[in-house]
């Protein structure tokens, strides 16, 4: 670890996936820089970068041209080559979009059009019988095949990161939550619970608390962060013989949330079934019993969660039957896999959504970076940030000026 001048060149707040990945960046591509990364936990990737499904996109769903499906073909290559040279886990056991009757199919060839004008390899239409050979306990009228979508432990390559900006040079402060942004002319002071840090540049890749975050630099009320929980249960060990790689619905284009999905986890971990998508009532609420008041009374008093609730209430009501009524739950994973029963569902768990949402209540589809001065901040980073994440990376680092 440099020992640096009072001032560091960089200062980075979250270490989730983003924040270190764009600490490694900085310090790979200017070399001689000091650069201070500021977690409030006391471990890195303790939140959304811990708790996703850990699935590679491939960048079959975005609108051409968005940030979201440039960074996520980019990322998949970089992430890639970074698994290879760092000797983690990658595997890639390709993905079904599954049909599971006529009337999903015009979405289905929609999503194929879109997946080939990205440029993701090797995708296909494959019929019934081709499904069940890699599928056999799936019903589908008829799938999109995405050969290169993996699996990985986004957790591990968190860890992993974060060793790379020790061995550079860089710092990782834990236990040391932001509590005060402030503008000193040449360099931002930043007030956390381990004394102030002084730095040239500031980058916020806060998560779940971004927006506050950036509002205490001086950035933009909105958007927002709306958090989600994501539900999801395990497949009982016996019964993870159900599912052999990586099984979607056909995604519902109002929403960037892809729907319950059957998720192979890396390393014979098992299989998983979720996430659903649950308007939570904690930032940081991993189960459903979480609130916290100061979360619900900044949700309650904003007017574009009240706009959001009015054009997607039906869809709430629909998740939330889902979360508290398990066999209702198991049922709908039935459409997919018929042999699939309630008590095959074990070992529930959950994880956060940061999904930010415009005034107008409009859920923000595509990645958000804002400028204001010495600070860049990440507005919405959600899935497929982690696996893009080195991508972000670069292009947020492009954009930074020399100290
Ligand atoms: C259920 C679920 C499933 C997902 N599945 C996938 C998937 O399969 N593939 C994929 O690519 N993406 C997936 N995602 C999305 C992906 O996990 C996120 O987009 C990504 O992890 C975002 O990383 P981040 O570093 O921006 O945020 P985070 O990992 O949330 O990190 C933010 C960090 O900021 C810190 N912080 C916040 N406030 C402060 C403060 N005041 N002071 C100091 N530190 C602070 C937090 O402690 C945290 O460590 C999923 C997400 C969820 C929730």
């Amino acid at each position: 670890m440099r020992v640096f001048s009072p001032v560091a060149d960089y200062c980075i707040i979250g270490a989730g996936i983003v924040g270190l990945a764009v600490a490694r960046e900085l310090l790979l591509t200017r070399p001689g820089y000091s650069v201070v990364v500021l977690d409030k936990e006391s471990t890195v990737g303790a939140h959304q970068t811990g708790h996703n499904s850990g699935v590679v996109h491939a960048g079959l769903y975005y609108k051409p041209g968005s940030a979201k499906s440039q960074l996520c073909r980019r990322g998949v290559g970089l992430l890639r080559e970074f698994c290879a040279e760092h000797g983690l886990a990658y595997d890639e056991c390709g993905k079904l979009v599954v049909a599971r009757d006529l009337h999903e199919m015009p979405a289905l060839e929609r999503l194929f059009e879109r997946a080939t004008d990205a440029g993701v390899p090797g995708v296909r239409i494959i019929g019934p019988a081709a499904v069940r050979a890699r599928e056999p306990h799936c019903r589908a009228y008829a799938a999109l095949l995405s050969p290169s979508t993996a699996i990985v432990d986004f957790g591990a390559i968190t860890r992993a990161i974060a060793q790379d900006v020790l061995r550079l040079g860089g710092e990782i402060r834990l236990g040391c939550q932001v509590q005060a942004i402030g503008d000193r002319g040449d360099r931002v002071e930043v007030g956390t619970t381990g004394g102030p840090v002084m730095a040239r540049r500031l980058v916020i890749c806060a998560g779940l608390q971004t927006d506050r975050v950036s509002r205490m630099a001086g950035g933009s009320r909105g958007p927002q962060i709306v958090p989600f929980r994501g539900e999801y249960y395990h497949l009982r060990r016996d019964r993870a013989v159900l599912v052999n790689g990586l099984i979607y619905p056909v995604p519902d284009p109002r929403y960037p949330f892809l729907g319950t999905h059957f998720t192979k986890l890396i390393g014979g971990a098992g299989v998983s079934v979720g996430p659903n998508a649950v308007l939570a009532l904690a930032r940081e609420g991993y189960r459903r019993r979480d609130v916290r008041l100061a979360d619900v009374a900044e949700l309650a008093g904003w007017s574009g969660t009240w706009r959001m609730a009015r054009s997607h209430w039906r869809t709430g009501i629909y998740e939330l039957a889902g979360s508290l009524l398990k066999s209702l739950f198991a049922r709908r994973a039935r459409s997919y896999i018929p042999e699939l029963r309630t008590r095959d569902l074990v070992r529930p768990g959950a994880g956060v959504r940061a999904q930010a949402v415009s005034d107008s209540g409009a859920l923000v589809d595509d990645f958000v970076i804002e400028r204001h001065g010495r600070v860049l901040s990440v507005r919405n980073a959600p899935s497929p940030a982690a696996t893009a994440s080195f991508a972000i990376a670069q292009f947020i680092v492009q954009r930074l000026g020399a100290g």
